[in-house]
């Protein structure tokens, strides 16, 4: 049995490692919830008006009642439950899909260690698996044993893009760099937050996120907080899994106006575009060399975590296929006819 947080092995009759137990469930000892996908569905068509969690995707809150069970909520629920939803149009491999979002998760933190929402997988009352996070909009304040609501913003409000000043598809209009400078302006400590967002896109282009809109990067603050942090990672999986025919790369593109002489030839981001991303948006030569030595030498665990998730065997070859090509073919492709000032050609070329 692997842990259904962290995919490390546990003794048989487990569910999760203690370590992930504390982090995700305040060390309450977790069984499958009491509840299985039909009633899901009944619960999320009554309090679908009295949600507050955007998006589309099926989902509803969870929190502990007094026997330590995760039931349904609709006030200051803790949790968020994505089962594998229906089918929709142009969609493939949804059976896949909650295992995709809980493995790309555990490595946007195992692998690229970024800040990342607490996430597992849990059962249904029948066995049917479903995606489980830990909402980070709450917070629980030990002390006074209270749950106190944290300022989330994300992108698309702090940059105001509404259907109103843009079209009906706000949220895919705008660009990485216009989300980086927006961060320099409002996050205090922007220097760490900004090589943050930095692995944070280049992790979206490897996995095949093309997702990586507007909505799904946010900034959060403690109400008594003055100053504002960039969230923890959410949302992410390797959407082409699900829907092939989409073209889009990662949501957003890198630029607001600039192309690259690499991406004129040839149709896509390559190492050109991520180095002059990296130099505007501040990140220093030592430690993009760094990001780049971590990911050039975490490939076989990159490989052993997609082993070792809860995918098809057919969806982990995809999704380590997929990987592999866009770290060779993509993210670290260069021509030598477009050279180009680069900071990292060192150490691709030592770790490559
Ligand atoms: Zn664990």
């Amino acid at each position: 049995m692997r842990c259904y947080g962290c995919l490390k092995d546990i003794d048989k009759g487990l569910y999760y490692c203690p370590k992930c137990k504390s982090n995700l469930f305040d060390g309450k000892s977790m069984k499958p919830l009491n509840f299985d996908k039909t009633e899901f569905y009944r619960i999320r068509g009554e309090m679908s008006e009295k949600m507050s969690i955007s998006g589309v995707q099926d989902k509803i809150s969870l929190s502990f009642n007094s026997n330590n069970e995760l039931v349904p909520t609709n006030k200051d629920g803790r949790y968020i439950l994505k089962p594998i939803p229906r089918e929709h149009d142009n969609t493939v491999n949804l059976e896949d899909i909650v295992q995709n979002e809980h493995l790309s998760m555990q490595i946007s933190s195992q692998i690229f260690k970024i800040n990342t929402a607490h996430n597992a997988l849990i059962e249904f009352s029948d066995g049917e698996l479903a995606y489980i996070t830990k909402r980070f909009d709450y917070s629980l304040n030990y002390s006074e044993k209270k749950i106190v609501k944290v300022d989330q913003e994300d992108f698309a409000s702090v940059l105001e893009y509404t259907s109103e000043n843009h079209s009906k598809a706000y949220k895919y209009e705008s660009s990485y760099e216009e989300c980086a400078l927006k961060i320099k302006e409002v996050v205090a400590a922007y220097i760490p937050a900004l090589e943050d967002f930095y692995k944070r896109v280049v992790l979206n282009y490897l996995i095949g996120n093309a997702d990586a809109h507007l909505k799904n990067f946010s900034i959060i603050r403690d109400v008594d907080r003055a100053d504002y942090s960039l969230s923890p990672n959410y949302d992410i999986l390797y959407t082409k899994y699900h829907l092939p025919k989409e073209d889009a790369t990662m949501g957003l593109e890198l630029f607001k106006e600039h192309e690259t002489n690499t991406f004129g030839a040839m149709g896509y981001y390559t190492l050109e575009d991520f180095e002059l991303f990296a130099e505007m948006i501040g990140i220093k030569q030592k430690r993009l060399e760094k990001i780049y030595k971590v990911i050039l030498t975490s490939r076989k665990q990159v490989h052993d975590l997609i082993d070792s998730s809860y995918m098809s065997n057919t969806a982990k070859e995809s999704y380590k296929e997929s990987y592999e090509t866009r770290l060779n073919r993509c993210l670290f492709y260069y021509i030598d006819t477009y050279p180009f000032r680069s900071f990292a050609q060192d150490t691709i070329k030592k770790y490559l």
